[in-house]
């Protein structure tokens, strides 16, 4: 298969030396070129800290403590993105990435009309275009994510939290990105908005072939839209399947009691029954499986030794001693 980028050990801190917050931990995880990946936990998983972290964007007192990012360009030879100096992380990230963080929506500046920012970003990426052509792009770029031309004119507190969220989506692609990251905010009255723009994204990126990252509290969403899903808990994956093999089987008792934590899409209805307990404290992790406190499977090596992320089937990595994985691939 064809990778766009490579996770590789990934490690992110809060803070420094013995007050350091492990908040993502060994993070392998890899994004094929035209995917949509989800990425699901409970809230303080570490979702976030891995996307700012592999974008190089995390605010202090955030370190990326180890590990690889490595970018492969559609021409050229693949970099690691945490070795770039500024000036090639700029490029890299303006060129070939485009986030769109947790409410980046207001990010939008109230006092210019949605067409003057939306131009700004054609002009700079595309200084040679005229500007009749970047008019015709700005609409074109509307048009594909679902805002009619006339709202050009608008400011953005014109326009509703959905459409504001989506001009951005348009900002992104302006950059013909090869990859878009979407965080998204975890209150539950965004899940409306969040299932418009995912499956937006996702009918977007067949017709222009980008890779997309999405982040959401909402598992139930992932398995809809996406193609494969990764699932965090104490800054860790303890699973990645393609969606729906893990929507129909779970390995991981963890992401079964996600999947328990929302009504079946479809199929037999399911007992809604939760996750009792809570997420661990990043500064107190128990030991073993990060899980086994609340785990009702937990047996005999759980709180002694962490298990590692490996395949258990092909294509299905977990982490859990229920299921013995082959060994990790060589790195
Ligand atoms: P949510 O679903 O709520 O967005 P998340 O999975 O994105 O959660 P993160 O925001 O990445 O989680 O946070 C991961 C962990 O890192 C949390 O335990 C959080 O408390 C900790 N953390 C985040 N920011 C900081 C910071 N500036 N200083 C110390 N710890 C932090
Ligand atoms: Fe549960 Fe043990 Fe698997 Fe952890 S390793 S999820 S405690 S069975
Ligand atoms: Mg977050």
């Amino acid at each position: 298969s064809d990778p766009v980028l490579e996770i590789r050990g990934l490690r992110v801190d809060y803070g420094l030396g013995d007050a350091a917050v492990h908040a993502v931990r060994d993070v392998d995880l890899t994004l094929h070129r035209g995917e949509v990946l989800g990425l699901a936990g409970e809230s303080g998983s570490g979702k976030s800290t891995l996307a700012y972290g592999l974008t190089r964007l995390l605010p202090p007192p955030g370190v990326v403590s180890g590990g690889q990012v490595i970018y492969h360009p559609v021409d050229g030879p693949p970099v690691d993105v945490l070795t770039l100096s500024p000036a090639q992380l700029r490029q890299f990230r303006w060129a070939e990435t485009s986030i769109v963080f947790q409410g980046a929506m207001n990010s939008l500046n109230p006092v210019h009309k949605v067409s003057t920012q939306l131009l700004d970003v054609i002009k700079a990426h595309e200084p040679k275009t005229t500007a009749a052509g970047r008019l015709a792009r700005a609409r074109d770029l509307l048009r594909l994510v679902g805002i009619a031309a006339d709202r050009l004119d608008s400011y953005p507190h014109q326009l509703s939290g959905g459409m504001r969220q989506r001009v951005m989506i348009a900002m992104a692609l302006a950059l013909e990105p090869q990859l878009v990251i979407m965080d998204e905010p975890t209150t539950a009255l965004d899940v409306v908005m969040q299932r418009q723009i995912l499956g937006q994204l996702a009918e977007l990126r067949e017709r222009l072939g980008f890779a997309v990252l999405f982040i959401t509290h909402d598992l139930s969403l992932l398995v809809e839209f996406s193609d494969r899903i990764a699932i965090m808990y104490g800054g860790r994956i303890v699973e990645e399947a393609p969606a729906a093999q893990l929507y129909r089987r779970a390995l991981h008792p963890y992401t079964e009691g996600l999947l328990h934590s929302f009504p079946a899409l479809r199929g037999p209805r399911r007992e809604l029954t939760g996750i009792p307990g809570s997420p661990p404290d990043l500064r107190a992790m128990p030991e073993g499986c990060a899980f086994h406190p609340r785990c009702p499977k937990a047996f005999d090596p759980c709180d002694k030794k962490v298990p590692a992320l490996g395949a258990a089937e092909p294509g299905r990595d977990v982490a859990c001693w229920l299921h013995p994985v082959a060994a990790p691939a060589p790195r």
